[in-house]
């Protein structure tokens, strides 16, 4: 298990995370929320202002960060979003999350 740090939109209910420092698509399915940084260290961006005190969310993802990065670096885009919309091996992915 792999503990990253996410964000949760409240207005479309996605909970966003970054895969790695590189990856700037870390976006909600509405764009209010946008994730940079590590996994592990994100930097939380609202309407493209940064939060000083994000209300981060631990997620454990089931794959390592090198699988996030290549994730991003090959576009599969299956990581850095959990969503409640259906999406295609979406929930094959993602096993579990929880919040604290
Ligand atoms: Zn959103």
């Amino acid at each position: 298990m792999n503990n990253v740090k996410g964000f949760n939109c409240a207005s479309c209910g996605d909970t966003v995370y970054s895969r790695c420092k590189e990856d700037n698509l870390g976006f909600c399915h509405c764009g209010r929320v946008q994730v940079k940084g590590t996994p592990q260290e994100p930097e939380v961006y609202i309407n493209d202002e940064m939060l000083l005190v994000p209300n981060l969310i631990d997620i454990e993802l089931p794959v390592d960060n090198d699988i996030l990065y290549w994730d991003w670096n090959l576009m599969r885009n299956d990581y850095g979003y959990i969503s409640e919309l259906p999406k295609e091996n979406f929930e094959n992915k993602i096993h579990e999350y929880s919040t604290s």
